[in-house]
């Protein structure tokens, strides 16, 4: 089975959860632009770091036969360094067009102050204009208030519900999230809020339509392979394969797709592994590592 892992921060992950998500069958991420575990104080900091999603991670997934997008966005904890915030706005539009962005985003509310707000709301405005998918990241504290808010806001700005994805649900908001109609992601934490039997219920109780399964596996206490093994603990649940195929791949790609920039070709027919390419002079190896080499139809032949 193929898997899509729609939320995850690779650039604080190894190239052996690279190997890992590969061999069990991830084709496909997305990284969405976050903090970094501290605020950064200047705005060069950011644009560095936009560069490396758009530009060495993608990269460097495609060097362990795996396709790399992202979305570019100020996340909500930031948005609170009001000068700072201003100067990331300016740049956006730059990095929102660059190839491999699938949405603006993560964005939403952490604190829920209104410096947050103000800069959730100037980004909607912009994904109109750009016309590109909304990642919404949910609070984890008064995450209902603070998801119901979310929603408001968007619809107060006219913004049609399937064009955004919210995430880090749980029992508490996702009947609402569905009902009002946007794409449901469940962001499966381990030893926390959202563990993957706690999702297989609900899946069982609101069904597979608009929900989307990610690790958002980051620098912190995570899994990078959160979907392949929810994907298998489905199975063993007795959920059809169908239905698994539907929250692990199929909803992430039709909720992306939209940006122009998420094709299925793009990781169907992958161009084979090379591990002598470079990017701006760099490669994955390490002095005198021995580099992967895969040759097409390479998946054919038995040694
Ligand atoms: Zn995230």
């Amino acid at each position: 089975m193929a898997f899509i892992d729609p939320h995850i921060h690779m650039v604080s992950r190894t190239t052996a959860d690279y190997e890992a998500m590969a061999a069990a069958g991830v084709v496909a991420v997305i990284e969405p632009a976050f903090w970094q575990g501290q605020p950064r104080t200047t705005a060069g900091s950011f644009q560095d770091y936009f560069a490396t999603l758009v530009g060495f991670e993608r990269f460097r997934a495609s060097q362990f036969g795996i396709r790399h997008y992202c979305t570019i966005g100020l996340n909500s904890k930031e948005a609170n360094n009001e000068r700072l915030a201003d100067e990331v706005m300016e740049m956006l539009p730059l990095y929102l067009t660059k190839e491999g962005v699938v949405a603006i985003g993560e964005i939403g509310f952490d604190d829920q102050t209104a410096l947050e707000e103000k800069y959730l709301r100037l980004q909607l405005e912009l994904a109109v204009e750009v016309d590109l998918p909304i990642l919404i990241h949910t609070p984890h504290r008064n995450k209902k208030r603070g998801t119901y808010r979310t929603m408001d806001i968007i619809e107060d700005l006219g913004i049609a519900p399937h064009r955004v994805v919210i995430d880090h649900n749980n029992e508490e908001t996702c009947k609402e999230v569905l009902d009002r109609g946007y794409w449901c992601a469940f962001t499966i934490y381990p030893r926390t809020k959202m563990g993957n039997e706690r999702v297989v219920e609900i899946i069982r109780q609101y069904g597979t339509e608009r929900v989307i399964i990610d690790s958002s596996a980051d620098w912190g206490v995570s899994d990078a392979l959160a979907v392949p093994k929810t994907a298998r603990l489905m199975e063993q649940a007795g959920i059809t394969n169908d239905q698994i195929e539907i929250v692990t791949y199929q909803n992430a790609l039709a909720a992306y797709s939209p940006s122009g920039q998420f094709r299925e070709e793009d990781w169907l027919n992958p161009t084979p592994i090379d591990q002598r390419t470079l990017f701006q002079g760099n490669s994955v190896l390490r002095g005198g590592q021995s580099p992967r080499v895969d040759e097409a139809g390479e998946e054919l032949i038995i040694r």
